[in-house]
């Protein structure tokens, strides 16, 4: 099986048939800036000491400091960051974000820790990328099984490291500690917004519209509810622990009370449903917003939904495309349809560089219009080059990267002296 880094390479040379870009470009795009891999010692509360392995990497620097959450999961590894890393890279500059890509996170199963244990990892994290990140060089942000509260630690553990209060160091913080009103939403906000400009240009209504979300975390469930709120009919959703289905429309908000309070969706009322079944369940939209390579080659054939929103960053392993094109399914990209995270990640980094809070309201109109923009940019793109979406906004962020890099000439590449 070709690895994840294979995969995302795969999509730039399907960009790069359809626009030209230099061989410099190209191939400082074909690995990453810088990564780094550290150990993480934490003494457990029993007193026993486990060392974790961490990582962080900076892809890509062109358009801006490196932007991009980190992961606490138990399969986190180098070729998973530096992918991660890669797609943050194309998300920023497809968004016309000044950020390039990063991306970090420790091989670790989170829900193995106490709260205590989780905050004195998140801070020995920190203690060793300290002089890895800065708010001019890569910025950290929450992404899966991290939260707000695990970005506080680790911006307190910053400024203890640093000496000086600096929150833009990392996104996603809590509102009082320098925290964007509208982060927690956002990434859920960002891709129904993707959905609804698509959904306007189809004129088609939400209204019976039948959705899947698979994974039912801050995203997904963000998603859903919009979703149901707006008229379509949410029949399925799921998380770790397994799925449930209701052909009649999941009541999404009691759902998502038992889910938070019991832990899983299954305790809440519906049929199972397991997570394979739900891919290739007979739905209009699909949204895997979960973990990656849900969709490859062996059940692309099966997927029956004509649209699929990309929450989850690469949830489609790039040998399912082909299969998933020829079938007619729609793919509203991951490095579009779920950018409106970095989006207000980025309105995080200026109010703190600015100490001047937006309130909710504004947070709210400057995402939707831009991701508005966005969406409408790519699929005009994908219409005037008759390409894919996923195509059209890879031409999109490698045009603009190719652009900034023409701009300050080659230096980069062949030193500056
Ligand atoms: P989260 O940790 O809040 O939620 C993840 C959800 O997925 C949980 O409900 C979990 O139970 C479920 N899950 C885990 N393994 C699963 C499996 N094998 N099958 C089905 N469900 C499974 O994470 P999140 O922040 O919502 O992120 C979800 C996805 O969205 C990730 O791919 C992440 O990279 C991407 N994303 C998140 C953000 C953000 O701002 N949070 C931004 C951009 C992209």
């Amino acid at each position: 099986m070709p690895s994840l880094f294979d995969g995302a390479s795969a999509r730039i040379e399907a960009a790069l048939e359809h626009i030209e870009i230099s061989q410099d470009v190209a191939q400082r795009l074909a690995q990453p800036d810088a990564a780094l891999k550290v150990s993480v010692p934490l003494r457990h509360d029993d007193g026993r000491l486990t060392v974790f392995s961490g990582y962080r990497v900076r892809y890509d620097s062109t358009l801006g400091p490196a932007k991009g959450g980190i992961r606490f999961h138990p399969d986190v590894n180098a070729d998973e960051v530096s992918t991660l890393a890669f797609w943050m890279t194309m998300k920023c500059a497809v968004m016309g974000l000044p950020f390039g890509g990063g991306k970090g996170g420790v091989a670790v199963d989170p829900k193995q820790l106490s709260p205590a244990e989780l905050e004195r990892l998140s801070r020995a994290y920190i203690d060793q990328i300290a002089d890895f990140i800065g708010p001019d060089s890569d910025i950290p942000a929450p992404d899966v099984n991290t939260n707000p509260r695990v970005m506080g630690w680790m911006a307190d553990q910053y400024r203890i490291i640093a000496r000086a209060h600096t929150p833009a160091v990392i996104t996603g913080k809590p509102v009082e500690m320098g925290g964007s009103l509208g982060r927690t939403t956002a990434t859920g906000d960002g891709a129904f917004h993707v959905l609804s400009t698509m959904m306007q240009r189809w004129e088609r209504d939400a209204e019976g519209t039948t959705v899947a979300v698979q994974g039912f975390g801050n995203a997904g469930q963000r998603f859903a509810k919009l979703a149901a709120d707006a008229g379509y009919k949410v029949v399925a959703v799921s998380d770790s622990s397994g799925g449930l289905y209701n052909a009649d429309g999941l009541d999404v908000d009691a759902v998502t009370r038992i889910k938070n309070e019991q832990g899983s969706v299954s305790e809440a009322e519906g049929e199972a449903l397991s997570n394979a079944d739900l891919v290739t369940l007979d739905v209009d939209v699909l949204a895997p917003a979960a973990l990656e390579s849900v969709i490859t080659a062996d059940n692309a054939d099966e997927v029956a939904a004509g649209v699929i929103v990309e929450i989850a960053n690469g949830p489609i392993a790039s040998e399912a495309d082909r299969t998933l094109i020829d079938n007619g399914v729609v793919v509203l990209p991951d490095i579009l349809a779920n950018a409106g995270g970095v989006t207000v990640s980025y309105f995080e980094w200026v109010q703190n560089r600015q100490a001047w809070y937006w309130d909710a309201d504004t947070v709210a109109e400057r995402l939707e219009s831009r991701m508005v923009d966005a969406t409408r940019a790519v699929a005009d793109r994908a219409e005037e080059d008759d390409v894919d979406l996923r195509t059209a906004a890879y031409m999109r962020a490698l045009e603009k990267i190719e652009k900034a890099t023409a701009a300050t000439g080659t230096s980069e590449f062949f030193g500056r002296r």
